[in-house]
């Protein structure tokens, strides 16, 4: 991933481009950079946080109305300053960012080689922009045409944004698999990764699909073309629903934590409308529009990446139990690329925060072709996934900006239990009393969530004790299994600790080789149905000596007892119990 911004129009365009940038670097931060033109090109990168490339800007003058910037999370080349972006071509004339990955760079860097290209950087953007320059000069065509046939001998994933040194009337952008935006204002035009860079400015937008180039002029209008069939397509002018103030980190640390307890009010915006528990209901509009076909569906297949992979394994357990549905959990990134029988008789659920996962939409569109109804749960309304799908649920969490999910996470697990829990009643899987029972306690979820946030000082002091360990276990059985996965990989991501998650009956197969007074675990013990079972995990582990950090029921004795921590989370129907034990997971961190 990374994070792009142009801009063209009236304004300085370098303070638009920086400001943008601070708000796209959840995206990518080991190095950033921007080139502005007023005639001449000024391209400055530097490796490190978008805070490093203004200090090393800084003092530069540094003018002009047309700009591109970017910040990158490396895939191909090392991060430094010169594989940083842009990236200029070869007679220095266009400058290029990108978000993505050109697959088959090698081959055209060869055949750009023989014709007499040299190459500054290891990126695969680079080739990108000499590909682009070749049919720029050659074939004498504009700079929209160049960048449109250059993309045509391009296989992979991008969102580019190109512009022109000699002509500063325009920017060209284009995208297949990443995503992009193009903000339409009073005479002038923004191109983002995503809108948070552009509303200040203008909440109208244009969301480019899949391959399709754009060009993007200094005055009247965009036009687009598809990049394979060459056919101009008619833009769809949007308003964004998108404040500023959500876009900001208020007092706290970073914006995952932020977003970490807006969960209690994200919770009830995922559940308003759509759940009463005084009259006893669960309406869910996307599921109405597609009622007979879920109904009929052989099976569910959910696919999805990281996070959202977790979600969805804890939705088979909902679903299995609740509404008997046979569920199979799939890594897109697997999926796509395997011969998966798929029929008309399948309901393809897709979970993805951003509804842009390349993977997950790849997918999708494999299980469309195979006749499957396609269902989506996602956060950013109009997103790709969302368009694509024949019907979903829209999770309402707001803009994730941190760049470990967590509250799209338990946004999902609550409509994903609205889904289970309707289905079961429709299908008799579950009976009304039991029904109603969880309606009510899905209510109670928001409250119970806000006073589980009150235990962060106590998981802080935690974390405090655990902080210089080099791994860590985490356990949980049945709904909690899936949760232990979520935990391993938070501390993997956000406090740089291998961690590993386990089922715990799993434990004694291998990993219990590992236990000693070094390795911390973390044990999810809050089940009902397992709970003895548990409660023989922990004591192997401490017959290890190695370090229990229990998450348990409020109330609970028996693992409170012999755990070095406790972690009180309130009780609740099992069910719905992800969404509470993942909360101190979440608080986790060094
Ligand atoms: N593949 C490009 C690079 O490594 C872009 C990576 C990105 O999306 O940040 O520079």
């Amino acid at each position: 991933m990374c994070g792009i911004v142009a801009y063209i129009g009236k304004r300085e365009a370098y303070p638009v481009l920086i400001n943008g940038l601070k708000m796209l670097e959840y995206r990518g931060y080991d190095s950033a950079g921007v080139a502005i033109s007023n005639g001449d090109f000024h391209v400055y990168k530097k490796k490190g946080k978008v805070q490093e490339l203004i200090k090393h800007v800084s003092g530069a003058k540094i003018s002009g109305t047309i700009g591109i910037a970017h910040t990158r999370w490396a895939t191909h080349g090392k991060p430094d300053d010169i594989n940083a972006h842009p990236h200029v071509s070869g007679n220095g004339r266009l400058a290029i960012i990108h978000n993505g990955i050109i697959e088959n760079y090698n081959v055209i860097k060869k055949a750009l080689l023989e014709k007499g290209h040299t190459f500054k950087s290891q990126t695969d953007t680079e080739v990108l922009a000499h590909l682009i320059e070749e049919y720029y000069e050659k074939a004498g065509v504009s700079l929209e045409e160049a960048v449109r046939l250059a993309l045509t001998k391009v296989t992979g994933a991008y969102a580019i944004v190109v512009m022109d040194s000699e002509n500063n009337d325009k920017l060209v952008a284009a995208r297949k698999g990443s995503p992009l935006v193009v903000g339409i204002g009073e005479d002038e035009f923004f191109c983002a990764s995503d809108a948070s860079p552009i509303i200040a400015y203008t909440k109208r937008v244009v969301y480019l699909n899949d391959e399709e180039v754009c060009m993007i002029p200094r005055e009247g209008r965009i036009s687009i073309k598809s990049i394979m069939a060459n056919e101009e397509q008619t833009p769809l002018v949007q308003k964004v629903d998108l404040k500023i103030e959500e876009l900001e980190k208020g007092d706290f640390e970073h914006y995952m934590l932020k977003e970490i307890y807006e969960q209690p009010k994200i919770l009830i915006e995922a559940m308003r409308g759509r759940l009463n528990s005084n009259e006893g209901w669960i309406k869910l509009g996307g599921i109405d529009q597609v009622k007979k076909r879920m109904a009929d569906a052989d099976r569910f297949v959910i696919v999805a990446c990281g996070t959202s992979w977790h979600s969805g394994l804890i939705a088979e357990y909902m679903f299995e139990e609740l509404a008997r549905t046979q569920v199979e959990v799939e890594y897109a990134s697997e999926f796509r690329y395997r011969n998966p029988i798929i029929t008309d008789r399948d309901v393809v659920i897709a979970l993805s925060q951003s509804g842009e996962t390349a993977d997950t939409l790849a997918a999708l569109e494999m299980a469309k072709k195979n006749g499957a109804l396609l269902y989506g749960i996602v956060n950013v309304v109009g997103s790709s996934i969302a368009r694509l799908t024949d019907a979903g649920s829209y999770i309402h969490a707001g803009p994730e900006i941190g760049v470990a999910s967590t509250k799209a996470f338990t946004g999902q697990l609550a409509i994903l239990a609205m889904m289970a829990i309707h289905l079961g009643y429709e299908k008799g899987t579950i009976p009304r009393s039991y029904y109603n029972q969880l309606v009510a306690e899905l209510e109670n979820i928001p409250s119970k969530v806000e006073k589980l946030l009150e235990a962060d000082a106590q998981i802080k002091y935690i974390a405090s004790e655990i902080k210089d360990a080099n791994n860590a276990l985490y356990l949980g059985r049945g709904y909690n299994f899936p949760v232990a996965l979520e935990g391993a990989l938070k501390l993997k991501e956000i406090s740089y600790i291998h961690a590993e998650g386990y089922p715990a009956a799993e434990m004694k197969h291998g990993p219990i080789a590992l236990i000693d007074e070094n390795m911390p675990v973390v044990v999810i013990a809050t089940n009902k149905s397992s709970y003895e079972k548990v409660v023989s995990n922990v004591q192997e582990v401490k017959a290890r000596k190695g370090k229990v950090i229990a998450i348990v029921t409020e109330g609970d004795t028996a693992i409170s007892e012999i755990a070095d921590y406790t972690i009180e989370i309130p009780d609740t129907d099992e069910p719905l119990t992800p969404i509470l034990s993942v909360i101190p997971l979440q608080l986790i961190r060094k």
